[in-house]
């Protein structure tokens, strides 16, 4: 069975800030002896093996009030090597560049397969105005858009923007625009996200970031709308990946559930031959 992380986050220290740095050494010490100073596209790969992923999101990022900043030249040009990496470029609303044209072109130069947003580390409304011509984009190229939802831990964070409820209105108004709620809203906000699923057929969750073990009972709605749940690890924010899979292969759900978390959903999200 493959296995597709839909959420994972390259970097080093020269991209994140010091209080993101220190988180890693708490939970994540490889990532540090490994990773932190410098990060290849090669020694991904081989870490990725050895975790059994198959295929792997890589994630942009445009966050210098919480997270840092990945910039979406570095994230395509890390993938260009390899079809196993999937690059997903971010906006940045501190350049002053036309946020459309940026869409465009981290796709049409960098080749990025979708987009990550990140509304609490960079403080803004998911249906700001500004970000409308962003949706339209990625809605006529047929892109996916990723939200951070939900709490996080880091300095320069404003949660109130991460209540997936925020992105109604983008779903109402773009039905045809395919839109991930990451972390589904943890912890406060589980309820609003599964009603996300009910109300847009066009929304996903990414279970990146959530007690894996007790995902039934935080989506009682599992099985009703198991073609809408993503696997991610969010790595290097978690210890291993490979642990976080086997979570999901241990959850008392059928297999045909289990393979639709891990990778058929995504698969058929971005076009990916299985
Ligand atoms: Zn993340």
């Amino acid at each position: 069975m493959a296995v597709l992380d839909f959420h994972l986050h390259v970097g080093t220290k020269h991209h994140w800030n010091p209080w993101v740095i220190s988180f890693f050494q708490e939970n994540n010490p490889e990532y540090i002896k490994r990773f932190v100073d410098e990060i290849t596209p090669v020694e991904l790969l081989s870490y990725l093996d050895g975790q059994a992923i198959d295929h792997a999101v890589v994630l942009a990022e445009y966050a210098p009030l919480a997270t840092g900043v990945v910039t979406n030249e570095f994230a395509g040009k890390f993938c260009s090597q390899t079809d196993r990496l999937i690059p997903f470029g971010s906006i940045c609303l501190y350049q002053g560049t036309d946020l459309a044209q940026q869409a465009e072109q981290c796709v049409s130069r960098l080749g990025c397969r979708g987009l990550k947003l990140l509304p609490s580390y960079a403080h803004f409304h998911p249906y700001d105005s500004k970000l409308l011509p962003v949706y339209e984009v990625a809605r006529d190229l047929k892109i996916p858009v990723m939200f951070h939802t939900g709490t996080s831990i880091f300095r320069g964070s404003r949660i109130r923007y991460a209540n997936p409820l925020l992105l109604d209105d983008v779903a109402d108004e773009f039905p045809d625009l395919s839109i991930i709620i990451c972390h589904g809203g943890r912890p406060f906000w589980y309820q609003e996200a599964q009603w996300m699923l009910r109300r847009h057929k066009n929304t996903y969750i990414d279970v990146s970031g959530i007690p894996l073990k007790r995902l039934p009972s935080i989506f009682p709605h599992l099985n009703r709308f198991q073609d809408r749940f993503l696997f991610g690890s969010d790595w290097p924010g978690v210890r291993s990946i490979e642990g976080q899979v086997r979570l999901i292969r241990n959850l008392p759900v059928g297999e045909k559930i289990i393979e639709a978390i891990l990778w058929e959903n995504g698969y058929r999200l971005l076009g990916l031959n299985s």
